[in-house]
């Protein structure tokens, strides 16, 4: 290809809303276009990219014995109804209408149709096992589109369906996929982690997700280098610390005015937050809940989901805390209520003594708070987030922290959709049975701009061969200069004829653009011919690790060729 004819457009200046290095890359390499928020087109050198993920991405999961489809991505309401989906979805769902008013949406994830196409397809035990997967469009209204593609509102996803006759072939199910996603993200080079994740809002036992370690992560990971135990923050278990058994003292009410913040209050009371149990207020479901935990941590929302098996989660509006408290908001505690609400609270604070809580009293705390003696919470379960240095629920030797993206999900889903939808096979004896199901996902567009994410530098991208659009690019200097042009062009058509997928930079620029643009665009050999170029003499330049050689023609092609 002709830089001269590509339609590509680069960009010195970083963005303005591009806030990560892939987001800002892949719009200044022209790699992606901007349509609306969380909307992207893939310009040709970026779908070049793109694509190679794609097939590495089809050859795995083909090898591994699935088989490819493609559904529709307008779905009707009916598809997702019987799961019960078309309420969960929520606001996340694009939903529209055909001109009769039937009601309709852009598919955020397909195990409905999956489900209904096997339903109808697949009579007997005997055509059992099958896994099948597609590569396509998925819309979702995320709450925060951003970092361009990696949560975008419409993106590509690898989802992929199993269906086993029982727990066993599932399991096999679900392990032909782990295998072929390592392979997959192995082959793009990724640094990448598998942790237990939650599979709570899917339904179903097992779950494990692929992240890749990045500063910019969206998701935390806790991890233990003694065991090996990982998970993400959302699922990672909280344990339990041994009981505080000091004394419980009289519980005091104390008169706290113009505290505010816990920080105020510990400066007041001359204490420490972790002295300190806070009690939100949350709407679940539309019943409104107190949740209590240690002043210093965070309560986990999924954890929390979970417990309740709940669909919208918010915390308690204003007037709901004050009606149900009897105080301004920050003073609710588990003591006088003044409506009977249930009280969950954090396992870890089942093991502390004489605590501090809101009084549900305006500018009031109680100190020397028991359990049992003063208050008996409703529900006791592990609903907070897990932090560094917690016991590791395996080992109990301290936990780590770090971020991650995550770029790859597997569900073992069990019976949900099946049974919701009728997904039946006939067995060996005649008998109607369940099918059990597996899902498997991997965001394609997320996937690519990860790879970006850990193969950057200050000027640009710096693909691995595997996904770069181009192998190879030839920069002649000087276009006007005959021997220059005829040289590079030489080389260029050697390496067409050889099948290397190469760019010639043929636009009549100043050498020092040219290589701006091949490194912002991050192709992985570059070949310059210059003011050697009646000598036969050539310089290759590798962009990963800035290696550079004066090289004669049939040396530079060698080089090509070793480049895999
Ligand atoms: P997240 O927690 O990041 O929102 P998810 O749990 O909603 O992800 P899944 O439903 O498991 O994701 O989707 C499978 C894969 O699709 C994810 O692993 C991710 O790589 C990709 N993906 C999900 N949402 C987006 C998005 N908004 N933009 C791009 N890729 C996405
Ligand atoms: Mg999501």
């Amino acid at each position: 290809m002709r830089v001269s004819k590509l339609f590509m457009t680069t960009q010195r200046e970083i963005p303005a809303d591009a806030e990560i290095p892939s987001h800002q890359l892949m719009l200044r390499s022209g790699m992606i276009r901007k349509c609306a928020s969380g909307i992207y087109s893939f310009m040709p050198i970026g779908l070049r990219s793109y694509k190679k993920v794609e097939n590495i991405i089809r050859e795995e999961m083909d090898n591994a014995g699935a088989q490819e489809l493609i559904m529709p991505a307008l779905l009707t309401a009916e598809t997702y109804q019987a799961s019960g989906r078309w309420e969960k979805f929520g606001p996340e769902m694009f939903r529209l209408e055909d001109r009769g008013g039937r009601p309709f949406c852009l598919g955020p994830t397909h195990e409905e149709p999956f489900t209904e196409a096997v339903r109808d397809t697949i009579k007997s035990y005997k055509q059992l096992p099958v896994t099948l997967y597609q590569i396509q469009h998925k819309y979702r209204d995320e709450k925060r589109p951003r970092f361009g593609v990696i949560r975008a509102r419409e993106f590509v996803m690898k989802d992929a369906y199993s269906f086993d006759v029982d727990e066993e072939g599932l399991d096999k199910s679900y392990q032909a996929m782990y295998k072929a996603y390592r392979r997959i993200f192995d082959r793009l080079g990724l640094d990448y982690t598998v942790v237990d994740a939650d599979s709570g809002a899917m339904g179903g036992s097992g779950s494990q997700e692929f992240m890749v370690k990045s500063p910019i992560g969206e998701d935390a990971i806790c991890y233990c280098d003694d065991c090996g135990y990982a998970a993400n923050e959302e699922k990672a278990q909280c344990t339990v610390p041994e009981k505080d058994n000091s004394e419980a003292l009289p519980m005091e009410k104390i008169h706290t005015p113009d505290v505010k913040t816990i920080e105020e209050l510990m400066a007041f009371m001359n204490t420490e937050p972790s002295a300190f149990v806070k009690t939100i207020i949350y709407n679940i479901d539309g019943k409104i809940v107190a949740v209590m935990v240690r002043g210093d941590r965070e309560i986990n929302e999924t954890k929390l989901t979970n417990l309740y098996d709940a669909t919208e989660l918010t915390l308690a509006a204003f007037d709901d805390v004050e009606r149900v408290t009897g105080a301004k908001v920050g003073f609710a505690g588990p003591i006088g209520l003044k409506e009977k609400i249930e009280v969950v609270m954090d396992n870890e604070v089942s093991s502390m003594a004489n605590f501090i809580v809101g009084a549900c009293e305006t500018d009031y705390h109680f100190k020397n708070v028991n359990i049992g003696r003063d208050f008996t919470p409703d529900k006791i379960a592990d609903v907070r987030n897990a932090v560094e240095g917690d016991a590791c629920p395996k080992c109990g030797k301290p936990l780590k922290m770090a971020r991650g993206t995550e770029v790859g999900h597997i569900f073992k889903l069990g019976t949900k959709y099946s049974d919701a939808l009728g997904c039946v096979y006939l067995d060996k004896d005649g008998r109607e049975n369940t099918m059990i199901m597996g899902c498997y996902g991997i965001g394609v567009s997320r996937t690519l701009a990860a790879i970006i994410e850990q193969n950057h530098d200050d000027d640009g991208i710096k693909w691995p061969v595997v996904a770069a659009p181009y192998k190879v690019i030839v920069v002649p200097t000087k276009v006007n200069d005959e021997e220059n042009m005829s040289l590079a062009e030489n080389i260029y058509n050697r390496l067409i004829e050889e099948g290397v997928e190469v760019l010639i930079d043929d636009r009549n620029e100043r050498p020092g653009v040219k290589f701006k643009d091949a490194d912002l665009i991050g192709i992985p050999l570059r070949i310059t011919v210059g003011r050697r170029a009646s000598e036969g003499i050539v310089e290759i330049k590798y962009r990963a690790t800035g290696e550079t050689a004066e090289v004669s023609v049939e040396e530079a092609l060698v080089a090509v060729r070793n480049l895999g």
